[in-house]
């Protein structure tokens, strides 16, 4: 009688935990995006759905570490990066379940999954060349190896090393050249720095504007951002450049590209609603959001970048398998260290 006692005891319990976890209507994220348009995609879900969206914001490696020291019992249903590198780290570690979902998969383009199915690409952007219409003209400007070249002296503008889209570029050359190759492309590129590496994407433009040099390595996006900016001295930076994509020419491997990123954590609580987002946020409806207001580039075939983003031509990007941004990350990171890349 006890016994059954129990039994009826742990039904019922099962039964209202289950119940609890129907019932949960909240998503968590934790998310290295630092955009406005995010907050607005989270708005429209919650009106869409009725599902409450809660976000952490940290830097990547900071959130992967909180992830690590949760454990089990982290709230956390979702990992949002800018890097495909910092996915591939946290499903090395364990950190991600695998997402087979037919309409998120039917959302995006086939060559920038995750051949490991551990994480979902939302948007994807370019790290391009930008140049002074002034002072620069198109045709001297080829792949980012030729960025070495003398006549760049004192010319080079780009952020620092400890910059997640530095390291993923460098990662991107170490597994197309190679080490060695990649580490005198390094060396030569500091050699043509026209100032120690500081600031943002952003900044490296204005510096541009300001005359300090002629070419800056940044995310394409953020020339959108300029270009329609209410601020003037935004505007003017951003007008006062072109923007270049490298390595396009026959034979070769086109420009760098990087991933913004979704995986759904091991232990996700709220797994249905995570990947209720996650179909949202690849539809075409939010993915039209993102190219309309920080201008990235649609993960999802249907829908065409916003007019500035499209004024700038289309490119062929890097094939390169975006895991690859991760496996190389210690070797690129190396590289900075030994040729003096701040
Ligand atoms: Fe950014």
């Amino acid at each position: 009688m006890k016994n059954k006692f129990y039994i009826l005891l742990i039904c019922l319990i099962t039964i209202s935990c289950a119940d609890n976890k129907k019932e949960s209507n909240e998503v968590n994220l934790y998310s290295q995006r630092h955009y406005s348009v995010d907050k607005l995609q989270y708005e429209n879900f919650t009106k869409l759905t009725g599902i409450k969206v809660n976000v952490i914001k940290a830097n990547a490696d900071e959130l992967i570490e909180r992830l690590k020291n949760e454990g089990e019992n982290s709230p956390a249903d979702l990992f949002i990066t800018v890097d495909a590198g910092k996915l591939q780290k946290a499903a090395e570690l364990d950190l991600l379940q695998k997402v087979s979902n037919s309409t998120i998969d039917n959302n995006i383009f086939d060559d920038l999954k995750d051949k490991n199915g551990f994480w979902v690409p939302i948007t994807y952007r370019a790290r391009v060349l930008v140049y002074s219409n002034e002072r620069v003209s198109k045709s001297e400007l080829s792949t980012y190896e030729d960025l070495v070249n003398e006549k760049w002296k004192n010319k080079i503008l780009v952020r620092s090393s400890s910059n997640a889209y530095n390291q993923a570029l460098m990662s991107s050359l170490v597994a197309n050249l190679g080490y060695d190759k990649t580490l005198g492309w390094s060396k030569g590129l500091v050699g043509n720095f026209a100032r120690d590496p500081k600031g943002s994407d952003r900044d490296q433009v204005k510096a541009i504007a300001a005359g300090q040099g002629d070419i800056a390595i940044v995310n394409s996006y953020y020339i959108g951002l300029l270009l329609s900016s209410e601020k003037e001295e935004e505007l003017n930076a951003g007008k006062s450049v072109s923007v270049f994509f490298p390595n396009q020419g026959e034979g070769q491997r086109g420009s760098h590209i990087n991933v913004s990123g979704i995986g759904l954590i091991k232990n996700s609580p709220n797994k249905a609603n995570a990947i209720k987002l996650i179909e949202y946020l690849t539809s075409d409806v939010a993915q039209n959001t993102y190219v309309q207001n920080s201008y990235e580039y649609a993960a999802n075939p249907n829908i065409k970048p916003s007019e500035i983003v499209q004024s700038w031509g289309s490119f062929k990007r890097d094939s390169l398998d975006l895991n690859a941004l991760g496996e190389f990350r210690g070797e690129a990171i190396r590289i900075f260290d030994k040729t003096g890349w701040k």
